[in-house]
């Protein structure tokens, strides 16, 4: 393919990063601008809140390709610049230092931004988000201090910046309004394994409380809670969630909706322009409705689903939702999609923390999520995508292997 084209990636993180990539590798010759707000160059967020965090990896570890890799596939990567304004007509790019960009195609990459808390005392010092590698960089510093922590929302963030806040031997407490940690995603029963499994590492956990105001005098000293608490602390993580980055697609007029609203090819609303990652809101073919998946592997398929799609290969993007989340010694895989509704069914005992948890519809599986158990994604996604009819039983059964309930037929009972 040769080609004068530019195609212009707005978000120099994974799902853009891998975006460009694709599109050499697909052989698209024309231009490819990578566009990132951040100075480094891409990287992978999971380690921020783990092993990197903990200061066991150093930042090598964390990039998406090496320095070589943008120089030699011809990638002209834009570092410390924004894009502030986009005119889907004229098909041009504005960037923060005036530049303009004419597109061919353009693809969304901005992911998502921390959701910041508007309390009293919210900007004093030490008051502390997780998103990027400075702000691991910060929290490490502090960790290396030592004290005491409060972490304000046990969602994925939170709960793994206890974890490794605790293995540095911090004194952690978790301020969560719901009755358990990670309720929302795993519902109340997984989530008190994860309430366990924190209490077991020392966490201390102020479950259904909120926070009111963070106190101190320039910098944090204490979080006053609902319940009327005051927990004395060296400094706090926020992690309440994400807000997809929909600015600039907003003031384009492209259609924005909990995310840039695509369709199955992940295609925008505006012609030429696409979103993938953090940010996309993509109509999903096996769910038949829109989902926007805030994780790792989402941005790892769907930034190259997106430049396939770029260079007119018309693939829909049909990946189930995949994540993982790593605490103690404690590692676990989700695939799928639960419902609140859906019901539990055990394969080993949660005790033990070597199990895998089915979620169900009738006798469908919806969602399984395993921990501390291996190489069981396939099968479980197959059983998810096929919408094998189980047996209970069975399926609660560690001698009967998954890919066995996989091969009964759709219909069938498992
Ligand atoms: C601490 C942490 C730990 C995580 N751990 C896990 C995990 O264990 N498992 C898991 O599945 N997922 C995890 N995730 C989630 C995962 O990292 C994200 O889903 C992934 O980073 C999304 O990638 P993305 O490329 O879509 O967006 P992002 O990584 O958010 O990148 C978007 C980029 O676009 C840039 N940008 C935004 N607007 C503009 C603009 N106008 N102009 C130029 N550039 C712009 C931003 O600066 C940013 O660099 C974690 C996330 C964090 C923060």
């Amino acid at each position: 393919m040769t080609t004068d084209q530019t195609h212009v990636i707005v978000g120099a993180s994974l799902a853009g990063a891998k975006a460009a990539e694709t599109l050499r590798k697909e052989g698209f010759d024309g231009r490819v601008v990578l566009i990132g707000a951040e100075r480094e160059r891409p990287y992978e967020r999971p380690p921020l809140s783990k092993d990197y965090l903990r200061g066991e990896v150093g930042r090598e570890k964390v990039y998406v390709h090496d320095e070589a890799f943008y120089a030699e596939d011809e990638i002209e990567l834009r570092l410390g610049r924004t894009a502030t304004g986009l005119d889907t007509t004229s098909r041009e790019l504005e960037l923060d230092d005036g530049e303009r960009l004419r597109y061919d195609r353009l693809l969304l990459t901005m992911g998502a931004d921390p959701r910041r808390l508007s309390i009293p005392g919210a900007d004093l010092d030490g008051v502390l988000y997780l998103r990027s590698v400075e702000d691991s960089d910060a929290l490490r510093a502090r960790l290396d201090r030592g004290g005491a922590v409060v972490v304000i929302g046990a969602g994925w963030i939170g709960a793994e910046v206890a974890a490794s806040a605790r293995q540095r031997g911090l004194e952690v407490t978790l301020v969560e309004p719901a009755s358990v940690p990670l309720e929302r995603v795993l519902g109340a029963e997984l989530g008190a394994v994860y309430r366990d499994i924190h209490a077991d590492q020392g966490v201390r956990m102020l479950l259904g409380t909120a926070v009111e105001a963070f106190e101190g005098h320039q910098a944090v000293e204490r979080v006053r809670t609902s319940d009327g608490r005051k927990l004395d602390c060296d400094f706090v993580v926020v992690g309440v969630g994400v807000e997809p980055r929909t600015g600039l697609a907003a003031r384009a007029g492209i259609a924005v909706d909990n995310g840039i609203v695509v369709d199955e090819l992940l295609q925008a609303s505006a012609p030429k322009v696409f979103a993938a990652g953090d940010v996309a809101n993509a109509q999903h073919p096996f769910y038949g409705q829109r989902v926007r998946v805030e994780h790792w592997a989402n941005a790892l398929n769907q930034g190259p689903a997106a430049a396939r799609n770029m260079i007119g290969r018309s693939v829909a993007y049909e990946r189930l939702p995949y994540f993982f989340s790593d605490q103690y010694d404690i590692g676990m895989e989700y695939s799928g999609y639960a419902r609140s509704r859906d019901r539990v069914v055990f394969r080993g005992d949660p005790a033990t923390r070597e199990f895998i948890a089915f979620w169900l519809a009738g006798n469908r599986v919806t969602a399984g999520m395993n921990v501390n158990v291996w190489d069981v994604t396939d099968p479980l996604q197959r059983l998810i995508r096929r919408r094998v009819a189980v047996d209970d039983r069975r399926l609660s059964d560690p001698d009967v292997p998954l890919e066995q309930l996989v091969q009964v037929e759709m219909g069938g009972v498992a």
